[in-house]
């Protein structure tokens, strides 16, 4: 079957993945693969711009792409990779950096916030970071990019710099990349107010074992108004409410519905409930997470693959790029 086009995402190697990141990207990703060429992208390089130490990336980047792998991501249709082994890519953002107004950079929203979250490495590679990104994306002819509402304007840079490239060396060579909006949920940690995350300590890993798990989401904050157990509760606030209609039955969560309402339940029972059915929907992750990382090697052989295969697009396009710019051969 043709697929539709070719899709291009990318994210920072965060090691372990949580429900905050299957909810929000990898349970996409493995759907595009379905109508798409795949290919996604552990972008190291990135993470470069913000981290102080770089002693686990090597480690971020295996669970990283473990947890991929278990999750779905078919490596012998979608080409997985790690950014800096295809050293392209450093190449084109060079290249299209001279494209690039550094007003327009310094303007972006995301880089005032990277200001304020890091005002202590200002760095070259942070201002840089939507050019190398649009090299990311470019440097495979990526049709499609996958965004959810506030990553748009990212990829509308991606769009212009196409358009100020092609413009001035008077060329198609570079494709734009169009948007395809997700419905990206927004998880919330176990704290109920934060995106899940595992700066906050907030999140609930994917890997966990069942009883870590549970554990966790004992911790969750309900309805803040539901202080003892016979206080109605309004699920329409509970954050455990929120995950219980991802991973619950339709049966249970009307009961919940009604009987929360009526303080028919009581938050531990839900909670208990909510663990045992995203313990039994994470179950098939987790034994092919384990069967998978039985042999490192293998993850690392897939990666090694992906880079084979992305290295070849982009040795073509590179071709193509120099030439359109007119460097000597
Ligand atoms: S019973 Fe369940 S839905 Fe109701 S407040 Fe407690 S945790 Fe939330």
């Amino acid at each position: 079957m043709s697929k539709k086009g070719r899709v291009f995402s990318g994210a920072r190697p965060t090691g372990r993945q949580h429900l905050g990141n299957y909810l929000g990207a990898i349970k996409n990703y493995v759907a595009l693969q379905d109508d798409y060429d795949c290919i996604y992208c552990i972008v190291d390089i990135h993470a470069l711009t913000t981290v102080e130490t770089t002693e686990d990336l090597k480690q971020n980047t295996y669970e990283m792409a473990l947890d991929w792998l278990a999750a779905g991501i078919r490596p012998e249709e979608s080409i997985v990779f790690v950014q800096s082994h295809v050293p392209q890519v450093m190449e084109l953002h060079t290249l299209l950096s001279m494209v690039t107004p550094l007003g327009k950079l310094t303007d972006l929203p995301t880089f005032k916030e990277k200001i304020r979250q890091n005002p202590n490495n200002v760095n070259y590679g942070l201002v840089g970071y939507p050019v190398l990104m649009t090299a990311d994306i470019v440097l495979y002819k990526a049709d499609v990019v996958p965004v959810g509402v506030d990553q748009a304007p990212h990829l509308e840079f991606a769009r212009e710099t196409v358009r100020s490239f092609n413009y001035r060396y008077n060329t198609d060579v570079l494709i734009e990349p169009q948007a395809k909006h997700t419905e990206v949920q927004k998880v919330l940690g176990i704290d109920g107010k934060n995106k899940m995350g595992k700066s906050l300590d907030n999140h609930i890993e994917l890997a966990s074992t069942p009883e870590e798990t549970q554990k966790r989401v004992m911790q969750m904050v309900t309805d803040p108004q539901r202080l003892r157990r016979d206080d109605p509760g309004d699920p329409d606030v509970c954050n455990v409410y929120s995950l219980h209609k991802i991973f619950s039955p339709k049966d249970e969560l009307e009961m919940i519905n009604v009987e929360c309402r009526k303080a028919g339940i009581g938050c531990v029972d839900c909670k208990k409930r909510f663990a045992a059915n995203l313990n039994k929907h994470l179950e098939p992750f987790r034994a092919k997470r384990a069967e998978i990382g039985q042999n490192p090697q293998q993850v690392w052989d897939v990666l090694h693959d992906g880079a084979d295969r992305a290295r070849s697009i982009a040795k073509g396009v590179m071709e193509e790029v120099r030439e359109a710019i007119g460097l000597p051969e």
